[in-house]
């Protein structure tokens, strides 16, 4: 079973449609994540849709912050608040200083992170966090958090600099692939430095990449693309990021529909 850590199944045209496909090519459980209130009601539908499919992630992106309004922002965290028990983790959240660019823009960015973080504390959630132009500040919070809360961290989309991966694996900070891997020596030798209990698999869909829209199945092109890189087979990539993501959200592994009561009660284990 191969399982995408990071995906934006709502904004795909049919995602229902997408967790067949996605689930014929192996790729069985995907974590949605979401950006605004709209795509956090959103997820969440979706997984009253398909429950065993469907990990929500509920959270407020950089960017989406940097474009909303105060009262906005404020109407959103209670949002979160009231649905974050719900949730297998809190994202996508994070620092993005694309969108932040005064000194000010980027300290309320950072504001709104740290509220959320408290949330994901609060709750006993894992977090996802996004970050651009701002790599090592971003992993700084996720190691901050992780040594604060206890609670698990992911850095999405984590693979342009070997030297802060090698401080996400001294700190246990998990960080995930994508398909920016395939073909690209410089990503590839990024991530031959993520230690092996800590690498995820992601797609990021439908964000596209090399000219083709994501899509939750192409997990099986990064998972494959790991395989060659590491001279593992597929199967044992399945098998290790699977048991990576199951260590990420909390999930006993071997559970058919795994770790559904521990979603809502919260604390990975360690
Ligand atoms: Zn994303």
């Amino acid at each position: 079973m191969l399982v995408d850590s990071h995906c934006h199944l709502d904004q795909l045209p049919c995602p229902m449609g997408a967790l067949t496909a996605a689930a014929a090519a192996g790729v069985k459980r995907v974590v949605a994540v979401s950006e605004d209130p709209e795509s956090i009601h959103a997820v969440l539908h979706l997984q009253r849709q398909a429950p065993a499919q469907v990990y929500p992630g509920l959270g407020l992106h950089p960017a989406w912050i940097s474009r909303s309004t105060p009262a906005q922002i404020e109407a959103a965290l209670e949002l979160l608040d009231r649905k974050l028990s719900q949730a297998a983790v809190l994202g996508e959240a994070g620092l993005d200083h694309k969108w932040a660019v005064t000194v000010a823009e980027r300290q309320y960015q950072s504001d709104i992170l740290d509220q959320q973080l408290t949330l994901a504390e609060r709750y006993g959630k894992p977090v996802a966090l996004h970050s651009r132009r701002c790599l090592r500040q971003t992993m700084d919070r996720a190691i901050a958090f992780r040594e604060r809360t206890g609670l698990q961290a992911q850095l999405h989309w984590f693979t342009h600099s070997r030297k802060l991966v090698r401080r996400c694996n001294e700190a246990g900070i998990f960080v995930s692939v994508g398909p920016t891997l395939i073909g690209h020596p410089p990503t590839q030798s990024v991530v031959q430095e993520i230690a092996d209990d800590l690498l995820l698999l992601e797609t990021d869909a439908p964000v596209r990449v090399n000219g083709r829209t994501g899509h939750p199945a192409h997990t099986r092109d990064v998972a494959q693309a790991v395989a060659d890189l590491k001279a593992y087979n597929i199967d044992a990539v399945a098998a290790l990021t699977t048991g990576n993501i199951a260590r990420f959200l909390g999930w006993d592994a071997t559970a058919d529909v795994p770790g559904r009561s521990d979603v809502t009660t919260g604390r990975g284990v360690a």
